[in-house]
């Protein structure tokens, strides 16, 4: 009766924490986004990528907070929209401080499957200058959806650390994206980069880059630059959604070719 009675005052188990074992797949694709843009230099010691979790839209997998070239599967843990932990096995691992990126977009923007947040090195220059990043490589139609610039200041005013560290800076961010963009730039920061599928926001994270790199050569040689039009950059962008699985199968081997060497 007594072992009843104590077992009625247990509290209830907190919602949704019950174990929650990650796709195996899905979780090797994020250690191939992390490892790969590190590799092409977008992510260095900091950044982070997160997928969307197919089996479930209000979860999205992301690693623990640790530097993107050394992520593995057993890194990788699932969070909820407001991006608190679903697994009471992952309590007390730390988290990325600027998680919030991922869960406000995804709760704002269905159509995204896939984030990249990094402090790409070539784009922050055209976050506090007047220049504006546009498309000129056919790669980068992307750009053509849209830049917009995400300025804290306007949000919570002067003396921050410029990182989107809560819930409401997150919404702020992904209210600055939008509805059709594929990047929104962070002044004096860097950028966060959506697409449809995790292999597609890699692909775009990489060419945001490699755009403004060349875009900055483009400068470099003088006058006008003929840019890609309003037209062009949607065709090049629906094109490159199809062409992203190619460098993408390439990026995969050579991932688990990296974790098995590793391994051994
Ligand atoms: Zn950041």
């Amino acid at each position: 009766m007594q072992a009843k009675a104590q077992k009625m005052r247990r509290p209830a188990p907190r919602r949704g924490a019950s174990p929650y074992p990650l796709d195996r797949e899905l979780a090797d694709d994020l250690v191939t986004a992390n490892r790969t843009l590190a590799r092409l230099a977008v992510l260095d010691a900091f950044g982070h990528v997160s997928v969307r979790d197919p089996r479930d839209p209000h979860r999205y997998l992301i690693s623990r907070s640790i530097a993107p070239q050394s992520v593995t599967a057993a890194d990788i843990l699932a969070l909820d929209l407001d991006s608190e932990i679903v697994d009471p096995r992952d309590e007390g691992k730390l988290l990325y401080r600027e998680r919030f990126i991922h869960g406000e977009i995804y709760k704002t923007r269905p159509d995204v499957n896939a984030v990249v947040h990094s402090h790409s090195p070539t784009v922050v220059p055209f976050t506090v200058t007047r220049a504006k990043l546009k498309p000129l490589l056919h790669n980068a139609g992307f750009l053509g959806l849209g830049v917009p610039l995400f300025e804290i200041r306007k949000s919570v005013g002067d003396g921050t650390d410029l990182m989107i560290v809560n819930p409401r800076l997150g919404r702020d961010l992904a209210q600055k994206l939008g509805k059709d963009a594929a990047v929104v730039l962070m002044r004096g920061h860097g950028d966060s980069v959506v697409g449809p599928s995790l292999p597609n926001a890699v692909f775009r994270a990489y060419y945001t880059e490699i755009n403004a790199r060349q875009q900055l050569a483009a400068v470099t040689l003088g006058g006008p630059i003929n840019f890609m039009t309003r037209a062009e950059a949607r065709t090049a962008n629906d094109a490159m959604l199809r062409g992203s699985a190619r460098p993408w199968a390439l990026w995969r081997k050579r991932t688990m070719a990296e974790l098995r060497a590793e391994d051994e």
